[in-house]
């Protein structure tokens, strides 16, 4: 008997715990002391119990489209975060920002990123406003990608890119847009007729690189200025929004630099580039030692000088890119930086978000959807006019097997799907 009584108390014990878990979820009421106080965390944060049928508490993780913004919340979205050599976990440089007023802006939109921008599930419509900082492929080489996939996602307005000038005017960004749909001759010709183009119209703000807090676009309570930045060659430059009393600063990519310094203290959020460590250029990218030095400290801005760079301006979340961050390099980078910054900071890597309001900055991870297809238009779609369409050549026409029987199958077994009563092309 004295053998049983531990087991039953255990077996009445887990009866009970089951019986008022399980109420417990379907309630709500706060559980019975005996199965623990809530556990405080560090950070002030609780972990309750769970109940065994109802869903657990969510992990503190952004799913996209799920969440309004607040009228006063900035949420920035790292779409982009790694290297020239876009790779699967870091596509080269980009940030979404949203703000609670319904403004979306893209900061540069380098190679790869892309794809990070259509798993934000915004329609595209709203992707329609791009700041490049330079004409690196790192910074603007998916302009293309979301120009004609925005015309495909039956984005209705132009697509507007600022950008700066070089110092002269091939290095500029006019020419840059001006030879991409030049680049892009046949496909805009093979759709004419096929969808609707009015997508395809760019309009590109070419502003002075040289002038320093310039505003470059300012509407609906929205400023955005520009400096210059160093890097590589004349014409990059960095950006500074303004928006409800909130500072966002990126850098894009620059030598550490004094107009920085003066133009972005005490901003809410700091991007800034933070190179691959010297050292890890050397032994993981297997550079040799004086270009791993120059490129890492000289032409762009190392982890050390990051950290002076931030200690500088005082942010409140300065953000750190351009690295591929990894288990081998991270902690290598946070101790560089910490030798020279004591502030907080973010390691960025694709999918880390912030939420910014006056009282507090959230730092997440959201979580894409690999299966995401792009969020119907806003707007009605826009037919394409069959008269714009360029068409074959006889020689091309002579070659096609037509399967008659079989597409006019389809076009019947389709228009008796949706009520529609297309004729098959003869
Ligand atoms: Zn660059
Ligand atoms: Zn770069």
């Amino acid at each position: 008997m004295k053998k049983l009584l531990p087991c039953i108390a255990v077996i009445t014990l887990g009866a009970a715990i089951y019986y008022l878990g399980h109420s417990d979820g379907r309630s709500g009421n706060s559980l019975p002391l005996f199965l623990g106080t809530a556990i405080a965390q560090e950070g002030g944060g609780v972990v309750k119990p769970q109940s065994p049928v109802e869903p657990v508490e969510p992990r503190d993780v952004y799913h996209p489209g799920t969440e309004a913004l607040a009228p006063d919340e900035m949420r920035i979205t790292a779409c982009g975060t790694g290297m020239p050599n876009a790779r699967p976990k870091q596509a080269a440089a980009c940030f979404l920002v949203e703000l609670g007023n319904g403004d979306k802006f893209i900061f540069d939109i380098g190679t790869g990123s892309a794809e990070r921008l259509s798993a934000m599930k915004i329609p595209y419509d709203y992707l329609d406003k791009v700041f490049i900082g330079h004409l690196h492929a790192d910074h603007f080489g998916d302009l293309d990608a979301l120009w004609i996939g925005g015309v495909l996602a039956n984005r209705q307005r132009p697509l507007r890119v600022w950008g700066p000038s070089g110092s002269e005017d091939r290095l500029g960004t006019a020419h840059a847009c001006k030879h991409m749909q030049e680049m892009f001759a046949w496909d805009y010709a093979s759709r004419q007729g096929n969808v609707n183009t009015v997508g395809f119209k760019l309009e590109v703000n070419e502003f002075d690189y040289k002038k320093v807090n310039q505003v470059i676009y300012e509407e609906n309570g929205v400023t955005i200025r520009t400096i210059p930045a160093i890097h590589a060659l004349d014409g990059p430059v960095s950006f500074i929004l303004d928006w409800n009393g909130l500072k966002f600063a990126f850098s894009s990519d620059t030598f550490p630099n004094k107009w920085w310094v003066e133009h972005t203290e005490g901003a809410d959020l700091a991007i800034h580039e933070c190179f691959i460590a010297p050292a890890d250029l050397v032994n993981l990218q297997r550079w040799p030692v004086a270009d791993a030095l120059n490129v890492g400290t000289q032409v762009h801005t190392s982890p050390a000088q990051f950290g002076k760079v931030m200690s500088d301006i005082q942010p409140r979340m300065a953000v750190a890119y351009h690295f591929f961050n990894d288990f081998n390099t991270q902690p290598g980078v946070l101790e560089l930086i910490r030798k020279t910054y004591d502030g907080p900071v973010s390691l960025a890597v694709d999918y880390m978000v912030w939420n910014v309001t006056k009282d507090e900055i959230r730092t997440r991870m959201a979580v894409g959807d690999e299966d995401v297809w792009p969020l119907p238009s806003i707007t009605e779609k826009l037919p394409a006019d069959p008269n714009d369409r360029v068409g074959f050549s006889d020689f091309v026409n002579g070659g096609k097997v037509p399967y008659t029987e079989t597409v006019e199958k389809v076009y019947q077994s389709v228009n008796e799907e949706f009520g529609t009563n297309i004729p098959t092309p003869k």
